[in-house]
């Protein structure tokens, strides 16, 4: 038997079947083209789906599930996408839409949750029972998984750590409130950063590094100058663990986890970020120094865990 997952993305649909084990065995995608209608959407992520069974030559009696992983927020219970802000949906029964195309059974869940429990079960998470799963991308997404079950809340909205404040007179985020989390420690926010730097000291190695082209900066160039000496990048990068440390210490505040994996282009650092990143949030930890008991790691499966976790969403629902 086999499973698919789907990370239903802004930008992209992609799909994968996954076999017992939480290998990929097939994947593919296509672009969302956000701008049409809801049905649309829906039956092309069937269509997607189709198409994978087909180049494996699987029938219907092959599949257990299709889980899909979406942004915003999920009523998993019945398989409804209550908000998605990229796809402009409101309460979208995907089970039942879904169905119509492709009748299998279908779960939904919110694309954080998913990649946590895709940690969980076949990641880093695997020697865990309760792991939170934090990507440092575009924004924050943050997942939790205790003692096995995705805790999203009671109306399918909770979990939602990136929006967590941590400076109250801090940025402007788009969800309403001021300081969020994600405003300083998302990739977005560092590549802000790291421009800000760049055009305030227009002899530095960061603004030469892209020819004074902001455009060009990305979230590794200043790790990469930092860890080569440059002051300025040096800064940057300390400044931005500094938040980051802030927001996991209210992760174990809340939580206390047995792991925190960090996944996201930013989490490639290993180490170098880690390392200093442990010492910080030693020196905050409620109960003093010796009271940081819960790992922090960078996460195994990488791009794949939300695709795997929704394959694998049908076990929250035994
Ligand atoms: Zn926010």
């Amino acid at each position: 038997m086999y499973n698919i997952g789907v990370d239903l993305g802004g930008t992209n649909i992609a799909a994968a079947i996954v076999d017992e084990k939480g290998k990929i065995v097939k994947k593919a995608s296509r672009p969302t083209l956000a701008d049409r209608s809801n049905e649309v959407i829906i039956a092309d992520m069937a269509d997607l789906c189709k198409e994978l069974m087909e180049e494996m030559s699987l029938e219907l009696k092959d599949i257990n599930s299709v889980g899909v992983g979406s942004p915003g927020i999920a009523d998993a219970k019945n398989g409804i996408i209550i908000y998605n802000n990229n796809l402009g949906f409101r309460n979208v029964n995907i089970k039942d839409e879904f169905k119509k195309h492709l009748d299998v059974d279908v779960y939904v869940e919110n694309d954080a949750n998913v990649a946590a429990y895709g940690e969980y079960e076949f990641g880093v998470g695997e020697e865990y029972e309760d792991i939170v799963a934090i990507t440092l991308g575009t924004g924050i997404g943050g997942g939790v998984v205790i003692g096995g079950k995705i805790m999203s809340g009671s109306f399918g909205g909770g979990a939602e750590l990136g929006h967590v404040v941590i400076d109250i007179d801090g940025h402007q985020c788009s969800c309403g409130r001021v300081g969020c989390w994600e405003m300083y420690s998302s990739a977005t926010a560092l590549i802000r950063d790291a421009r800000q730097s760049a055009l305030d000291n227009t002899n530095s190695p960061l603004y030469k590094a892209v020819d004074g082209d902001m455009t060009k900066m990305n979230a590794k160039i200043p790790f990469d100058l930092a860890a080569e000496g440059d002051v300025f990048s040096k800064a940057i990068i300390d400044q931005y663990i500094t938040n980051l440390s802030k927001g996991l210490v209210n992760v174990v505040n809340i939580f206390q986890p047995e792991i925190i994996v960090l996944g996201g282009g930013v989490s490639a650092q290993g180490e170098v970020l880690l390392k200093p990143l442990r010492e910080k949030m030693k020196k905050e930890i409620y109960g003093g120094e010796d009271m940081l008991q819960t790992k922090v790691e960078v996460a195994k499966l990488g791009n794949d865990a939300g695709i795997i976790g929704a394959a694998f969403l049908y076990k929250q629902h035994k």
